[in-house]
Parts: structure tokens; sequence; C-alpha cells
């Protein structure tokens, strides 16, 4: 499978990707991390791991990157990731 198929495939399964201290971080439904799919992002670690901390965002200067479901990489200060706003306390969304 690419890189490209993984994460269709991810957002086909409703599923965020972010990195966290060097190690991938998935968010999404219950049921959605198969064992096929953790095969495959352990595959692609390393190309998931440059993708999101390649370069700095234009506008906040931070490398922060995820990539919502069915979406292109964005940047988690400007746009918050919602699995983790969620969490940390009803979301602020500004
Ligand atoms: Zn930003």
């Amino acid at each position: 499978m690419t890189l490209e198929a993984l994460l269709a495939l991810l957002g086909r399964r409703g599923m965020s990707v972010a990195t966290a201290a060097g190690r991938v971080r998935l968010e999404g439904p219950a049921g959605a991390l198969t064992p096929d799919v953790l095969r495959e992002v352990a595959a692609h670690k390393p190309a998931i791991l440059a993708l999101l901390t390649d370069e700095a965002c234009w506008a906040c200067g931070s490398q922060a990157w995820w990539i919502p479901p069915h979406g292109r990489r964005v940047c988690g200060v400007c746009h918050p990731d919602p699995w983790t706003a969620r969490r940390d306390d009803g979301g602020a969304h500004s």
C-alpha cells in the first residue's frame, strides 16, 4: 500500500493522523484501527513523520501538523485537532 492509499484509507475510516514526540498518533472511531491498518501505519511511519514535520506553518511557525479525515495536512495550532480539543475541554473554537 502506498502512503497516499493509506492516508485515504484512514480518511475513509474517519481517522485523523498527528504526531506526538516522534510517534504517530491516530484518533478515530472505536474499531477503525484494525491490525492491517496498524501494520501499514508502522510500515509508513518514517514517511508519515516526515510529512508532518518537514516544515513550519507559514502563519504561526509551529510544526504541529495533523491530517483530518478526508483532508489535507493542516496546522494543529491554527486548526486544532477536534479530537484533542474535545479531550482538553470543550473545544475552544475561534
Ligand atoms: Zn499555524
